[in-house]
């Protein structure tokens, strides 16, 4: 479902709109994938979770199907932001954030506008907060963590997406 964007000027919100049905589609072609176990899931689930073991497909499956469901079944809210969030100056600029399960809305930094490839990495492990309760026990590929924590860390996913 096409998101209502806030704090956009006409061409801010087609642009969102833009990368949120491109995210929307990796996430519907990386379900159908984990669905089949072909060899893009397989080769996928290797490089980002450092396993094809079909417990962590399944974990992995399962996160992924919440996205692609809340997604379609609820209007999100995308409200766009310009410099820092209150509580993080100093220390980052944060590119996103949104609530832990929580209603569908997500807020976006404008700058992650013009990063294309990296802004729907971005959407994608928002959505994964959001819609699947994911967590950031850390950023990047980490096949270092544990692996209950790797099938519960948000940044996995927004990879996985990146690659479908
Ligand atoms: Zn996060």
């Amino acid at each position: 479902m096409v998101p209502t964007v806030l704090n956009a000027s006409p061409s801010e919100a087609a642009q969102t709109q833009r990368l949120w049905s491109s995210t929307l589609q990796s996430i519907s072609r990386a379900k159908q994938s984990l669905e089949a176990n072909d060899a893009n899931a397989q080769r996928n689930l290797t490089y980002v979770f450092g396993s094809k073991e079909e417990a962590y497909r399944r974990e992995v499956l399962k996160r992924i199907s919440l996205m692609d469901n809340k997604a379609r079944r609820c209007r999100y809210t995308v409200s766009l932001f310009e410099g820092s969030v209150p509580g993080f100056e100093g220390r980052m600029s944060i590119a996103a954030h949104t609530a832990i399960l929580g209603a569908p809305a997500i807020s976006l930094n404008k700058i992650q506008l013009k990063g294309g490839f990296l802004a729907e990495g971005v959407i994608a492990h928002e959505l994964s907060h959001n819609a699947a309760g994911t967590d950031d026990f850390a950023y990047g590929r980490n096949v270092h963590l544990d692996m209950a924590k790797r099938v519960r860390n948000a940044d996995n996913y927004s990879l996985l997406i990146q690659h479908y």
